[in-house]
């Protein structure tokens, strides 16, 4: 890889995560390895490191290289744990997760970008992720309960099949918002059978569309 690249890949853990108090060694380590430039388009890949969201096609995001460490530790992950992505986008924090250690399973509504990350994981020797293109609102029925829940796109409501599909104790992250592109960042635990809710602070994502969505 070019030496720049690497340079600009440390600056980036530096001053726009480690700076801003994102402390988990697990999501610095994970920021630290993954080549985010190979997850934008080939013409951004000297911007992939800036302090900013960039398009990634069919008018989507990858997201601010900050939001994707403040999200990756706000799960309070533990490495072995299962966690669901809505959102997968450009695989960017999906390939975060996976190198964090999680398990992860991560649902895409748009084809070409579920096929681009499928490829993507594949060239990057990535192999346990799994991907499915589908409406992620409703979850992932199949390999719940998730110890871990993470959405990326931000809609009206808290979907209810996410939260069914969250295991106890559980930790669901998501934007909620009822204006589009602006959203609070939400964190939902499940303990005991109880759910409580935290606010987290303002975010900006593209819309969450689905059944339980936009
Ligand atoms: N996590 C991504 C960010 C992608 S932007 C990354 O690291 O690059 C949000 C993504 O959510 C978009 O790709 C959008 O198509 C997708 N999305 C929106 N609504 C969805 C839904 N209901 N199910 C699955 N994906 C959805």
């Amino acid at each position: 890889m070019p030496y720049d690249l690497k340079r600009n890949r440390e600056r980036m853990v530096r001053e726009q995560l480690e700076k801003r108090h994102i402390s988990d060694p697990k999501v610095l380590q994970a920021m630290r390895t993954v080549p985010r430039h190979k997850f934008v388009q080939d013409a951004m890949r000297l911007s992939a490191y800036e302090d900013n969201a960039l398009p990634i096609g069919y008018g989507q995001t990858i997201s601010q290289p900050y939001i994707v460490g403040r999200m990756s530790e706000a799960l309070e992950a533990e490495s072995q744990m299962s966690v669901l992505e809505i959102g997968t986008g450009s695989g960017y924090q999906a390939a975060v997760l996976e190198v964090m250690g999680l398990t992860v399973y991560s649902v895409e509504r748009i084809p070409e970008l579920h096929y681009a990350a499928t490829r993507l994981f594949a060239e990057l020797g990535y192999t346990s992720a799994q991907f499915k293109l589908d409406d992620g609102t409703l979850g992932w029925p199949e390999h719940a309960p998730f110890d871990r829940i993470l959405v990326t796109a931000g809609g009206p409501e808290i979907p209810k099949p996410l939260v069914d599909q969250l295991a106890d104790p559980g930790v669901l992250v998501l934007p909620v918002g009822r204006a589009k592109r602006t959203q609070q960042l939400v964190r939902i635990r499940k303990n005991n059978g109880d759910i409580t809710l935290e606010k987290l602070g303002s975010v900006a994502f593209v819309d969450l569309v689905g059944a339980h969505g936009w």
